[in-house]
């Protein structure tokens, strides 16, 4: 039989010894909240890393569907052998691509931005079109581990600091942007939910 929570805990400790970077765990708390308080049947993903989210999404729903796209190739064959150990990949489907390059005509409950964090603006107006009418649009690392309350001076490094003013231009399009409500979530590392008007 199938140890799902000895196989979590190697897919964190994979994460952690790798530094690959996955949601923190309130972070995940609160996302599959919002899939079952909503009934999300379906979710695509930007950034599955090794696919620690992605499974957890699925765990808590035997009917859900998930899409997630990948660049990275080590990091993609990691998160394949990961949903297949846990039976999940006729539900979970991995796409090895660069996001931007990506055609995908269907339609998403949820759609989850959790890749590169410079590029959510583009991310967000690429797939907001595969939004259904009563769907949203999560975003994960909105305070950039406590960065994004910094002042500019405070953080060293330049390409730091160029990093968290995008964090904030993306954060600022939220708040300007007309056709969605959006609540911004001081959980896990800063989270965005923004649903279509
Ligand atoms: N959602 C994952 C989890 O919580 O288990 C963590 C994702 S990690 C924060 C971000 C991932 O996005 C990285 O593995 C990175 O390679 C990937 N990524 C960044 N930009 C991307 C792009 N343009 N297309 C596809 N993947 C991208």
């Amino acid at each position: 039989m199938v140890d799902i929570y000895a196989i979590l805990r190697s897919i964190k400790e994979y994460a952690d010894k790798n530094n690959v970077p996955i949601m923190m765990d309130d972070g995940i708390d609160f996302l599959t909240t919002y899939i079952l308080k909503n009934h999300v049947k379906n979710v695509l993903e930007i950034g599955t890393a090794i696919g620690y989210s992605a499974i957890k999404m699925a765990l808590v729903d035997p009917n859900l569907k998930i899409t997630t796209i990948e660049r990275d190739e080590g990091r993609y064959l990691e998160a394949l052998k990961n949903i297949k150990s846990l039976g999940l990949e006729d539900r979970i489907t991995l796409i090895y691509n660069d996001a931007f390059l990506v055609k995908i005509e269907d339609k998403f409950d949820l759609i989850f931005i959790d890749a590169a964090k410079a590029q959510n603006i583009k991310f967000f107006q690429m797939f907001e079109k595969n939004l259904t009418s009563n769907g949203a649009i999560i975003t994960d690392n909105l305070k950039f581990h406590g960065l994004v309350d910094k002042k500019e001076e405070e953080i060293k490094s330049k390409n730091l600091r160029a990093l968290i003013r995008k964090i904030k231009d993306y954060i600022e399009f939220l708040k300007a942007n007309t056709k969605y409500d959006t609540e911004f979530f001081d959980i896990g590392d800063g989270i965005s939910v923004s649903t279509k008007k």
